[in-house]
């Protein structure tokens, strides 16, 4: 039986989710996986320099929990890395962190973002009203190769 996973938070999309080896052809090809969230473990620890506990609570993990994530993304990297195999990014539990929140005034339809975090608004920045809503993004509107998939 397969555990389910908690999502993970992930602060961005990869734009990149295939890399390979120079002149191999696919056919003699040997590929390996690492998840979305393998790879924001990666980005966190090993290219933004966070510590463990950092970017534990980055990603709402446990920092035991993200210690397993980036060890078995960087053994999965080495491996390609050392023995020529593509690597392929995709998958895993996680969900995209919506960085900004956007609001939409209901009197002069101004549509404006807001950090998270940051509480809500007074007002429109424009028209100083106070009816206004949080407009929310349909999941759907990710690609498909972003969903949160399990493995
Ligand atoms: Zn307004």
């Amino acid at each position: 039986m397969v555990r389910p996973h908690k999502n993970r938070m992930v602060a961005f999309n990869p734009d990149i989710s295939y890399f390979k080896p120079r002149g191999i052809p696919l056919l003699d090809l040997e590929e390996v996986q690492i998840t979305i969230d393998e790879y924001e473990a990666l980005r966190l620890s090993d290219l933004m320099d966070m510590s463990y506990e950092e970017a534990a609570n980055n990603m709402e993990v446990s920092r035991a929990t993200f210690g397993r994530i980036v060890r078995r993304a960087r053994k999965t990297v080495a491996d390609a890395l050392i023995n020529g195999k593509a690597i392929i990014i995709q998958g895993g539990s996680y969900r995209i962190i919506d960085r900004n929140r956007i609001f939409i005034c209901n009197k002069c339809h101004n549509k404006w973002e807001e950090p998270r975090g940051t509480g809500r608004p007074e007002n429109c920045p424009l028209c100083k009203h106070k009816n206004f809503y949080r407009f929310v993004k349909k999941k759907s509107n990710l690609p498909r190769r972003m969903r949160s998939t399990q493995r």
